[in-house]
C-alpha cells in the first residue's frame, strides 16, 4: 500500500531473525543490531544499505510485499515494518543464554543501523517497545536516528532505561541546504541537535556521529560545528570523512547538483582524484582531533583503511593508532583509554 501522506509504499517485513550479530564493533558501536524495518523513507543518497545483501538478495520479497522492482534504485520509496518486534525481542532476549561482548562492542545492541528507527510514527512505535524490551533485560542499547525530535515522544522509556540507553544522531554538517541536498527527507541538522539537547537536558546520554563531513567544510566550519555539537554534551563524537568509493557516490554528486548545491557537487566530484581525497580526509581528521581537544570534547576518529595506504608513514601510524584505540565513550562496561590521543601530524597539502 502507499502511505496516505506521501509516495512511500509500505508493507510488513516477513523477516524471522530478531537479533543479529554485527561487525559494527569495529567502530566501537555495538555487538548486535536490530532493525525495525527494511527500507528507509529518508532515502539518503550516499546510504550504503541498498547495496547490502539484505536488499540486493531479496528482490522477490520486496516485489511481493511492496511492489518494488529495484530495491537499490527505489531506495527511499518503500518501507516494510516489523510490527511486534519489541514483544518478540523481549521473549528472545529472556531465553537467550549467551551474550556476545567484544572489547569494542561491549555487548551493546544497535537500533537501527540499516533504517531510521524514528523515521515516522509507525517505526517509532516499534522502537519504543524495542528499547523497553532491551533495557528491561539490562542490555545496553544504542539508538541512532536522524529524527530525535520524534523520539522525544518516548522520553519516558529512555529515562526508565537509565544507564542502559544512549541516543545519537548523524550530524555531518550544519548547513541545512547542503545536508538537505543529499539527505532529502531527513530532518535538518538543527533539529537533530535540538532533539539531542532535549534528551541530554532530561538526563538521557547522547552521542553524535559527524559522518561524513563534507569537503566544503574548512577548519572554521568544523570548529563551529563542534561548538554546536558540544551543546548536547555528547559522551562521544565519532568522526569520519566521506569515502568517494562508496556504492552511491555518483548519485550523491548528482543529487547535490540537482538540488542547486553547485559548490558541494563540485567539491565532492573533485574527491575522485585520490590526492585531493587524501588531503581533504587527512585534514578533516586532524582538525576534528585538534578542535575536539581545545573544546574538551570526547572525539573518536574513524580513519578509513584505504586512506592509510596512501599517506606517509608518520600519518599512517597516527591513523592506525586511532583504529586501534578504544573509544572514550563512558557507556556499557568499557574501560576508557588512559593515554591521551596520539599527536596529529602536520597539515597535509599536495
Ligand atoms: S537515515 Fe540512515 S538508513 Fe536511512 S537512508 Fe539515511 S543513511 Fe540510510
Amino acid at each position: 500500500m502507499t502511505d496516505e501522506h506521501d509516495d512511500v509504499t509500505t508493507g510488513e517485513d516477513p523477516t524471522k531473525a530478531i537479533l543479529s550479530e554485527s561487525g559494527l564493533n569495529s567502530k566501537h558501536l555495538c555487538d548486535y543490531v536490530v532493525n525495525v524495518a527494511t527500507g528507509c523513507r529518508h532515502g539518503c543518497k550516499f546510504c550504503y544499505v541498498p547495496s547490502t545483501p539484505n536488499i540486493r538478495t531479496r528482490p522477490d520479497m520486496l516485489k511481493e510485499e511492496a511492489d518494488v522492482d529495484n530495491g537499490q534504485k527505489e531506495w527511499g520509496n518503500y518501507v516494510l515494518y516489523r510490527d511486534g518486534l519489541g514483544e518478540k525481542l523481549d521473549d528472545h532476549v529472556g531465553r537467550k543464554r549467551t551474550w556476545r561482548e567484544t572489547e569494542r562492542g561491549q555487548g551493546v545492541v544497535g537500533v537501527s543501523f540499516s533504517t531510521d528507527c524514528y523515521m515516522d510514527g509507525r517505526a517509532g512505535k516499534i522502537t519504543r517497545n524495542v528499547v523497553d524490551a532491551l533495557t528491561g533485560h539490562e542490555k545496553y542499547t544504542r539508538v541512532l536516528t536522524r529524527n530525535p525530535i520524534l523520539a522525544l515522544q518516548d522520553l519516558d522509556v529512555f529515562q526508565a532505561g537509565g544507564e542502559y540507553v544512549t541516543i545519537g544522531s548523524s550530524i555531518p554538517c550544519m548547513d541545512s541546504g547542503q545536508v538537505g541536498a543529499i539527505e532529502p527527507s531527513a530532518p535538518a541538522p538543527e533539529l537533530r541537535l535540538k532533539g539531542l539537547k532535549e534528551f541530554n537536558d532530561h538526563g538521557v546520554q547522547t552521542f553524535v556521529s559527524m559522518s561524513p563531513t563534507y569537503p566544503t567544510q574548512d577548519k572554521a566550519a568544523l570548529r563551529e560545528q563542534l561548538e554546536r555539537v558540544a551543546e548536547c554534551d555528547p559522551a562521544v563524537v565519532f568522526h569520519e570523512p566521506i569515502n568517494p568509493r562508496g556504492a552511491n557516490f555518483e548519485m550523491t554528486v548528482e543529487a547535490a547538483r540537482e538540488a542547486g548545491e553547485v559548490e558541494l557537487a563540485e567539491e565532492l566530484d573533485a574527491l575522485r582524484n585520490r590526492e585531493r581525497w587524501v588531503e581533504y580526509a587527512t585534514n578533516h581528521l586532524r582538525w576534528v582531533q585538534e578542535i575536539g581537544r581545545e573544546l574538551e570534547l570526547p572525539v573518536h576518529l574513524w580513519p578509513d583503511k584505504q586512506l592509510i595506504k596512501h599517506v606517509d608513514e608518520e600519518t599512517a601510524r597516527w591513523m592506525q593508532s586511532w583504529r586501534d584505540r578504544q573509544s572514550p565513550e563512558e557507556f556499557a562496561e568499557r574501560e576508557l583509554p588512559v593515554e591521551s590521543p596520539p599527536a596529529s601530524p602536520c597539515s597535509v597539502s599536495y
